[in-house]
């Protein structure tokens, strides 16, 4: 099962939120049929996804990201809840791109290295929260760390990997880290001093695959207490009701076109993969339904 620990570093100087989500990655791979570049692409916007999702007070509140560059993935969209609960979907899932000079996935150049990063916070209020800064370099994390500094003012170490073998994904994980008010210019400089060790984060998640065992890898050498733990998995919240509400927002013209020219409709989930199907008479229900 995949784990997020939450965990309050030097007591409460900075908090911490470390994922490990193999599971909810494979499955965002089973459902989509991703190639090695699109699992890595969407594999860390997952994550990035759960880590935000979870920073927020409420459970229920919801976290749209959308990576939106000049790559052939772009743009890539992931929604999340403060549970964990986290759904994905990109652009030409089964394109396969050529690996960059240093043998790493091209994560960047699937993306896009220019374009923008947008995060919607629905907090149940009437209007949503809305926040966007420009991709820093399409490899997601940096662009999730740039963001959450430069838009919401909280400067944070963001550090994401999804490792796969034989083209599955085996590994998959997350960690950010936030100091918080009141944070000492030494312990500051010792949570900077953890980026270099984060970047093969997939290979210690690989060798050992557990949230807990990469609490006490990661943060050694400060003082750590795991305070809080939730269960992330891939969960889509389509139903029927939800597409019927999608087809009625195409407009009445699209509507009654679809009715006359194909009789029906097949409408299949982004995020899921699943297919509702409508007779005619249903989309005529529709049209008749709807007051406009
Ligand atoms: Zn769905």
């Amino acid at each position: 099962m995949d784990r997020l620990l939450h965990v309050e570093i030097e007591l409460g100087q900075a908090r911490a939120l470390v994922a490990e989500t193999t599971e909810l990655v494979r499955e965002a791979q089973r459902l989509h049929g991703l190639s090695h570049t699109a699992a890595a692409a969407l594999g860390r916007a997952l994550t990035g996804a759960v880590l935000l999702g979870c920073l927020q007070k409420n459970q229920q509140d919801r976290l749209t990201l959308t990576f939106r560059g000049d790559g052939p993935l772009s743009p890539v969209v992931c929604v999340a809840d403060g549970q964990g609960r986290v759904k994905g979907c990109l652009e030409n899932p089964q394109l396969e791109l050529p690996l960059k000079p240093n043998g790493k996935l091209d994560v960047g150049g699937g993306v896009g290295h220019t374009g923008r990063l947008t995060v919607v916070r629905d907090l149940g209020l009437k209007e949503p929260y809305v926040g966007q800064t420009n991709l820093s370099s399409g490899e997601i994390a940096e662009d999730l760390a740039l963001y959450l500094t430069a838009s919401e003012q909280t400067p944070s170490l963001v550090a994401l990997g999804v490792r796969l073998e034989k083209g599955v994904v085996c590994a998959a994980g997350g960690v950010l880290v936030q100091p918080l008010p009141g944070c000492t210019e030494e312990v500051l400089q010792r949570l900077e001093g953890l980026a270099p060790g984060l970047t093969a984060l997939s290979d210690r998640i690989a060798a050992d695959g557990s949230a807990a065992a990469l609490v006490e890898d990661v943060f050694a050498g400060l003082d750590h207490q795991v305070l809080e733990e939730q269960q992330p998995a891939y969960r889509c919240d389509c139903s029927r009701e939800r597409i019927e509400r999608a087809l009625l927002s195409m407009g009445r013209e699209e509507l009654q076109s679809l009715i006359e020219e194909q009789h029906g409709a097949e409408v299949c989930c982004h995020f899921c993969d699943k297919r509702y199907n409508f007779t005619q008479q249903e989309l005529e229900g529709l049209l008749r339904q709807d007051p406009a």
